[in-house]
């Protein structure tokens, strides 16, 4: 195991590799060249640290970034540099216009109303705003109807009120290449832009990319291949980013028939070592993963005994190979030896909802080789 010597007192180590991020951003980048691959960093860019994932990915010359929320982007101030931009792919709640405005965001307009609050603001202000216009290509989810955007497009007003930064449309099927509704929305969404030449557009997220190069449009929008997911076969490339440590905060050995854990749900017909480890439902591990999961020692798979709680859980390390395991040690919950999608697929989820859920309990380690070692506690 990497030495966690760093860490000591630490009860969980979330280890976030700032080397392997930049490679998955570079691998990313060089596919989509020529077209600009930017960065999804919403929901703290997935859990891990927006500021410190944002700042990373500035050193590899990313200077387009998206969020879900106006806070997000609040956050994420001071930390971008002034030739770089963000967008707000949800849009603006009413009544934010002019804290986006005041902060330089660009909100991605998705309806009718989000488009006349933006503009009653422009005309207040008498210049026009930068935002980027979605369009729903066939999701149902946000942006406007191909035949509303259409509409738009001939209300020559427009430009004098909002200065088109980008045109972008999302893919419900990214990750299912062998689906063809993907072609059908880039048919849906290359109809519209004949209507808004000159400005650029954005369909592909981490998927996206993968999918053909018609996909690159002039921007792309990675978020989770960043983060060390690979989707897709074609991705196998994409290094993994995120590693977590539990340490055994207690061992004993039971008699057969003894009950484990809340509901006494795991009781076992032989003598069993245990050790229980300080994670639980309350750091983002899924309850679901009750008597499913496990956690590797040394590569020794320690299946989980019973209940996931708030706080803790308890392994059944009784396999000879986990027999040096001892209190204060460290066990592997995401590493080499169970990746992001082994834990999803076990708690019948995606590595996406593994990876958002983490939480903010564990020690956090952003590793790279430059400059240093920075360390968040939290
Ligand atoms: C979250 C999101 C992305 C990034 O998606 P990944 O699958 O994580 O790459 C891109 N575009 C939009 C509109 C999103 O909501």
């Amino acid at each position: 195991m990497t030495d966690l010597s760093a860490v000591e007192g630490s009860a969980s180590v979330l280890r976030i590799d700032l080397d392997a991020l930049r490679a998955n951003y570079r691998l990313l980048r060089d596919r989509v060249a020529p077209a600009e691959c930017a960065a999804v960093v919403k929901a703290n860019s997935y859990g891990l640290g927006a500021r410190e994932v944002a700042t990373a990915l500035l050193g590899e010359g990313c200077r387009t970034f998206f969020v879900a929320r106006l806070s997000e982007a609040e956050a994420l101030k001071g930390t971008l540099c002034d030739d770089s931009r963000i967008f707000i792919l949800n849009g603006l709640a009413p009544g934010s216009e002019a804290r986006c405005a005041a902060l330089g965001a660009l909100p991605v307009l998705n309806s009718h109303s989000q488009i006349a609050n933006w503009r009653a603001l422009a005309k207040a202000k008498g210049r026009a705003l930068p935002a980027a216009l979605q369009i729903d290509s066939g999701m149902s989810r946000l942006g406007l109807s191909p035949e509303d955007a259409i509409a738009l497009a001939a209300d020559e007003t427009l430009h004098a009120d909002i200065d088109l930064h980008l045109i972008m449309t999302h893919l419900a099927c990214a990750d299912a290449p062998e689906r063809s509704v993907s072609d059908a929305q880039l048919a849906n969404f290359q109809a519209v832009r004949a209507h808004f030449p000159d400005v650029p557009g954005s369909i592909a997220n981490s998927g996206g990319i993968f999918l053909s190069p018609a996909f690159r449009c002039e921007v792309a929008r990675p978020g989770v291949a960043l983060y060390g997911v690979a989707l897709v076969e074609d991705a196998a490339a994409i290094r993994p980013v995120v590693r977590l440590d539990v340490r055994v905060a207690q061992i004993r050995t039971v008699p057969a028939g003894t009950g484990v854990g809340y509901g006494l749900t795991f009781v076992p017909d032989s003598p069993r070592r245990l050790a229980t480890i300080g994670i639980g439902y309350a750091d983002g591990w899924p309850r679901h993963l009750s008597s499913v999961g496990a956690a590797y020692y040394k590569g020794v798979r320690l299946p989980i005994a019973g209940r996931v709680s708030m706080d803790s859980i308890t392994l059944d390390i009784s396999d000879p190979a986990a027999d040096t395991l001892a209190e204060g040690d460290f066990v592997e919950l995401i590493g080499p030896s169970q990746s992001l999608d082994d834990v999803a697929r076990d708690a019948g989820t995606i590595a996406y909802e593994i990876l958002t859920r983490l939480g903010q309990r564990h020690t956090r380690i952003f590793t790279c080789e430059r400059p240093t070692v920075l360390k968040y506690e939290g």
